[in-house]
C-alpha cells in the first residue's frame, strides 16, 4: 500500500533529472500516484522525456506557464485523460542571469516583472484552473527558499519573488480551504540543478550548509520528495498555508 495510491499528481518544472521536481516526481510515483509532466518546451523536451519513461504511464504536456492557453491545454487534456487531479505541484522559478549577480538596487522593471511573473504569479495561474478538476479535495505544493526572509548575495530579485510567493500559498490556502484543498511551500536548502546554478557564487553558499546547517550535510533532493508525500498524503490534512523547511535546520541558525 503507497501512501498516494489512487492520486493523480500533476507536477510542473521537470526540466532534468537534476530538477528538485523530479525528486518529488520519484517519490509520488514510489507511493503510488499516476504522474503528469509538463515540460516549458522542444528545448527540454528529449531530457523531460528520459525521465517520463523511466515511470511507465506518465503523461507528459507541454506548457510554458507565462501563456494562459497553454495552461488551459494541460487541464483540457488531464480532463480528459484522469477526469480529476488530486496533487499540483509548482516547481518553477526563472530570473534573467543578469538580474542574480551584483546589486538588488539595480534590479530593472523588465527583470523584477519577468521574474515575479514566472517564478510567483505562475503559481496563480496554475492553481484557479487546477481547482475545478480537485473535485476529491487536493494538495498543491510550492517550492521556495530562505533568500524570502533573509539576504542572501546575488539571489536578488528571487529573493523578493519567493516572498510574494509564500504570501500567495497564505493567500490560496485561505480561499480554497473550504474546498478541502490545501496549500504549502517546501523551503529546500541549495541544491545543484539548473536554476540554482544561474545564480552568481551559488556553491559558496551551498558549501555552508554541511559545514554549519545543525544536521551537517548537503540537503538531498530526495529528502525533499519525502516531505511532498507527506504534504500531498492525508498525514497532513490538516496542514494548509505552511512554509515547511527541509534544509538540515538551516534557518533556525543566527549566527
Ligand atoms: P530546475 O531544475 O532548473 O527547475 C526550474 C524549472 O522551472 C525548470 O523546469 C524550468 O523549465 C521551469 N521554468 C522556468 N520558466 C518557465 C516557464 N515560463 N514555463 C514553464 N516552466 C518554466 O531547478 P530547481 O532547483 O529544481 O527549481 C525548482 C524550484 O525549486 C524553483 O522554484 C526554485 O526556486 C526552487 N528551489 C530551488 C533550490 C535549489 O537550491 N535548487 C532551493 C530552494 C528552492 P526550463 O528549464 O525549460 O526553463
Amino acid at each position: 500500500m503507497g501512501l498516494l495510491d489512487g492520486k493523480y499528481a500533476l507536477i510542473y518544472g521537470v526540466a532534468n533529472r537534476r530538477s528538485i521536481a523530479w525528486a518529488i516526481a520519484q517519490a509520488m510515483s514510489r507511493e503510488g500516484a499516476k504522474l503528469a509532466l509538463t515540460y516549458q518546451g522542444e528545448r527540454v523536451e528529449k531530457m523531460v522525456r528520459d525521465c517520463a519513461d523511466q515511470i511507465p504511464g506518465t503523461l507528459m504536456i507541454q506548457a510554458d506557464v507565462t501563456d494562459d492557453a497553454q495552461i488551459n491545454h494541460v487541464y483540457d487534456r488531464l480532463r480528459d485523460e484522469w477526469g480529476r487531479i488530486d496533487i499540483l505541484v509548482h516547481s518553477i522559478a526563472y530570473a534573467p542571469e543578469e538580474e542574480l549577480r551584483g546589486s538588488f538596487v539595480d534590479t530593472t522593471r523588465a527583470g523584477f516583472g519577468t521574474c515575479l511573473e514566472v517564478s510567483a504569479y505562475s503559481l496563480v495561474a496554475v492553481t484557479k484552473p487546477a481547482t475545478a478538476l480537485m473535485t476529491e479535495g487536493g494538495s498543491i505544493i510550492t517550492l521556495t527558499y530562505l533568500a524570502s526572509e533573509r539576504v542572501f548575495p546575488n539571489y536578488n530579485v528571487m529573493g523578493v519573488a519567493k516572498a510574494a510567493l509564500e504570501a500567495s500559498v497564505r493567500y490560496l490556502a485561505s480561499d480554497l480551504g473550504p474546498s478541502n484543498i490545501r496549500v504549502n511551500a517546501i523551503s529546500a536548502g541549495p541544491i545543484s540543478t539548473l536554476a540554482a546554478r544561474g545564480i552568481r557564487g551559488f556553491t559558496g553558499f551551498a558549501k555552508a550548509y554541511p559545514e554549519r546547517a545543525p544536521l551537517r550535510r548537503a540537503t538531498d533532493p530526495a529528502e525533499v520528495g519525502d516531505t511532498a508525500v507527506y504534504l500531498a498524503s492525508g498525514l497532513s490534512r490538516g496542514v494548509t498555508g505552511e512554509i515547511l523547511f527541509v534544509d538540515e535546520g538551516f534557518h533556525v541558525l543566527g549566527m
